[in-house]
C-alpha cells in the first residue's frame, strides 16, 4: 500500500509535522531509527516566534503544563552581550522552557492521539523516486523492507540520510577552533546561591543563570533546572586532538570550567540523574543547497545546522514544519494551487540563512582577543539604543520574517498578531481560531468567502485589523486589505479557491 507521506525521523520536527498533517486529515507514517528515545539532554527550551505558533495549536498549554498565555523574556543575550528587552513595546522574545526529551514525549503523545503511527527501530537506508512515487528502503527489527509514498520528508537530523541520498549539497563551515564540554551536576552552597539559581564564584563574582560569561580563554554558561541541579558548559578557544565523546569524566568538565573562569566551581555528579557529560570538538554551520528534490523535502536540522548560541534551532526547524505541513496536506488533499509546494523553499531557505548569519556573528563576538573586546564595547554602546535592541531581538526571535504576498497592506506576509476579537461565538484570541491548522478569514463585513467554508474558516468580527485579513494555517497573513479582486486572487493563489 502506498502511504501519503513518509516522515523520516521522530525528533521534534518529524513529530510536529506528523501532528500538522493529521490535523489536515492526512495520515503519515513516521520511521524512527531508535527503538527508544535518546537519553542525552539537548534543548532546554524554545525561544522566539515558535512559542506563539505552538499556542495556535493549543500545544503551549500542553508543553508548559499550565493555561498561561506565552510569556516574554525580560532580557536575553546576543553574543554574550546583554539585551534589555523589557522596555521594548511588543517585545518579540517569547520563551517556553522545556527539556527536549519532554517536548518529544508530548508531541509523540499528541501525534498518537491524532492517529499517527510511529515505527520505532525502523531506519531509512536508501531511497529513490519517480515522477509519482518515492520508494524507501527500510531496515526494521524484523529485517529489510520497502515502503512507497507520495511524498517523503527528511526530518532525520544534521547527518540526514535523506539529504545525502538526494545528492543535496550541504555547504558551509566546520569550525574546529574550540572545544565545548557540558554536563549536569550538583553545585552546593555557598557557590550556589540558595533560591536564586545564581552562582557566587570566588574571584569572579555573582553569575546569573542562562547568561554567558566570556573570558579570554572561552565562555562559561549554566542554568538550573531543579533546585541544586545545574547544566554547566565551558567552551575553550583551543583546538584539541581529542574526539567528540558522550562519556567524558567529570574532572574534565571541572578543569575546563577552571581554565575558562580562572576560578574553581565545586561540582559533583548527581544522584539518580544522568550526569550527561559530553565533549564536542567544534561546530558545524551549514545549510542544504535545496530544501526540495522532487517529492522529497527536508525540514529542521536535516536542512540546516548552526551554533546553538541563543537557542534558535527549534524556532527555525519547527517553523519549517508549520510552513510545509499545510502545503503538503493541500497537495495530498488535491487542492494545492500550482507552485504552492515550491514556496516552502523560497520562504524558508532565506530564514535559515539569517539564523546561520546571526549565530556565526554571535560566535565571533564571543571569541578571544583585544580586537573582539573592542568590537564588543562598540556593539554594547549600540545596544543601549532601543531601536538596535529591537532589530537584534526580532532577528533572534524570527519576528522579522516577511513572506511574499500581493497586497501592499503592511500586514501581508507578516505574522498575525494575537489580537482579542469579539466573534459571534464569544470573545476569542486569534490563537484560539488557529487550533485546526486551517486558513482563517477575518472579515468586518458579511462573509466574503461564501462557498469556501469547506477549506477556510470565516470569522465575522468588527475587531478585524483590516476590512479582510486572510491568515494562513502557519499563522502568517496571506493577504489583508479591502474586499475585491485582490482577495479573490489571494484565495486562488494560496488556497486554490474557485473564483
Ligand atoms: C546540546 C544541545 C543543546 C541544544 N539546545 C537547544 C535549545 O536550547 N533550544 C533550541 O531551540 N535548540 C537547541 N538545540 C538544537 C535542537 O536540539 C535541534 O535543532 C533539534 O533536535 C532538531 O530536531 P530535528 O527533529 O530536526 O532533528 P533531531 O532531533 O536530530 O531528530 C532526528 C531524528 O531522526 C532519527 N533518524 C536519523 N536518521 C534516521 C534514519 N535514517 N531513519 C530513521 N530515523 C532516523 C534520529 O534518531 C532522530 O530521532 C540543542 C542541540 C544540542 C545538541
Amino acid at each position: 500500500m502506498t502511504t501519503d507521506v513518509l516522515i523520516i525521523g521522530g525528533g521534534p520536527n518529524g513529530l510536529l509535522l506528523a501532528c500538522e498533517l493529521a490535523l489536515a486529515g492526512v495520515r503519515p507514517v513516521v520511521l524512527e531509527r531508535l527503538s527508544e528515545r535518546a537519553g542525552m539532554p539537548k534543548a532546554n527550551g524554545l525561544v522566539g516566534r515558535i512559542v506563539q505558533a505552538l499556542d495556535h495549536r493549543g500545544l503551549h498549554e500542553r508543553l508548559s503544563g499550565g493555561d498561561r498565555p506565552p510569556m516574554r523574556m525580560p532580557g536575553f543575550q546576543f553574543g554574550a552581550l546583554p539585551l534589555a528587552l523589557s522596555a521594548l513595546e511588543d517585545n518579540p522574545m517569547y520563551v517556553l522552557p522545556i527539556p527536549q526529551r519532554r517536548l518529544e514525549e508530548l508531541l509523540e503523545q499528541r501525534a498518537s492521539e491524532l492517529g499517527v503511527r510511529i515505527r520505532r527501530g525502523h531506519a531509512l537506508t536508501a531511497l529513490s523516486q519517480t515522477a509519482e512515487l518515492v520508494t524507501a528502503e527500510v531496515k526494521g527489527p524484523e529485517g529489510r523492507y520497502e515502503l512507497t509514498a507520495r511524498f517523503l520528508v527528511g526530518a532525520d537530523g544534521g547527518r540526514s540520510t535523506v539529504r545525502k541520498h538526494c545528492g543535496i549539497a550541504f555547504p558551509g563551515i566546520t569550525d574546529r577552533g574550540f572545544v565545548g564540554r557540558s554536563g549536569q551536576v550538583v553545585i552546593d552552597p555557598p557557590v550556589a546561591v540558595p533560591g536564586t539559581g545564581e552562582l557566587e564564584v570566588p574571584g569572579v563574582g555573582r553569575l546569573r543563570p542562562a547568561t554567558f560569561t566570556r573570558t579570554e580563554n572561552g565562555m562559561f554558561a549554566f542554568g538550573m533546572f531543579q533546585p541544586g541541579l545545574y547544566r554547566v558548559s565551558a567552551h575553550e578557544w583551543a583546538p584539541t586532538a581529542l574526539e567528540d565523546s558522550i562519556s567524558m569524566p567529570l574532572e574534565e568538565l571541572r578543569d575546563a570550567v577552571r581554565r575558562v573562569l580562572g576560578a574553581e566551581v565545586p561540582m559533583r555528579a548527581p544522584d539518580g540523574e544522568p550526569a550527561a557529560l559530553r565533549r564536542s570538538t567544534g561546530t558545524n554551520s551549514r545549510q542544504a543547497e535545496r530544501y526540495r528534490d522532487g517529492r522529497v523535502f527536508l525540514v529542521g536540522d536535516a536542512a540546516h545546522v548552526h551554533a546553538g548560541i541563543g537557542g534558535p534551532g527549534l524556532n527555525l526547524g519547527m517553523q519549517d514544519v508549520l510552513n510545509l505541513g499545510w502545503k503538503l496536506a493541500a497537495a495530498i488533499n488535491g487542492w494545492a494551487p500550482e507552485g504552492l509546494l515550491d514556496t516552502y523553499e523560497s520562504e524558508r531557505h532565506p530564514v535559515g540563512a539569517r539564523v546561520i548569519m546571526h549565530t556565526r556573528a554571535q560566535l565571533a563576538l564571543t571569541s578571544p582577543g583585544a580586537n573582539i573586546t573592542a568590537l564588543r564595547e562598540l556593539l554594547g554602546e549600540l545596544l543601549t539604543d532601543a531601536g538596535n535592541v529591537r532589530h537584534i531581538a526580532e532577528l533572534m526571535a524570527g519576528a522579522d520574517v516577511r513572506y511574499g504576498g500581493d497586497s501592499t497592506h503592511p500586514m501581508t506576509g507578516r505574522w498575525m498578531p494575537d489580537l482579542p476579537l469579539n466573534t459571534v461565538t464569544g470573545p476569542k484570541r486569534v490563537a484560539e481560531l488557529m487550533r485546526g491548522a486551517r486558513p482563517v478569514l477575518l472579515t468586518r463585513t458579511d462573509p466574503v468567502a461564501k462557498g469556501r467554508t469547506d477549506r477556510i474558516d470565516v470569522i465575522v468580527t468588527a475587531d478585524a485589523p483590516a476590512e479582510t485579513v486572510l491568515i494562513r494555517p502557519d499563522g502568517y497573513v496571506a493577504w489583508a486589505g479591502q474586499n475585491g479582486d485582490g482577495l479573490e486572487h489571494a484565495l486562488r493563489t494560496w488556497f486554490g479557491c474557485p473564483a
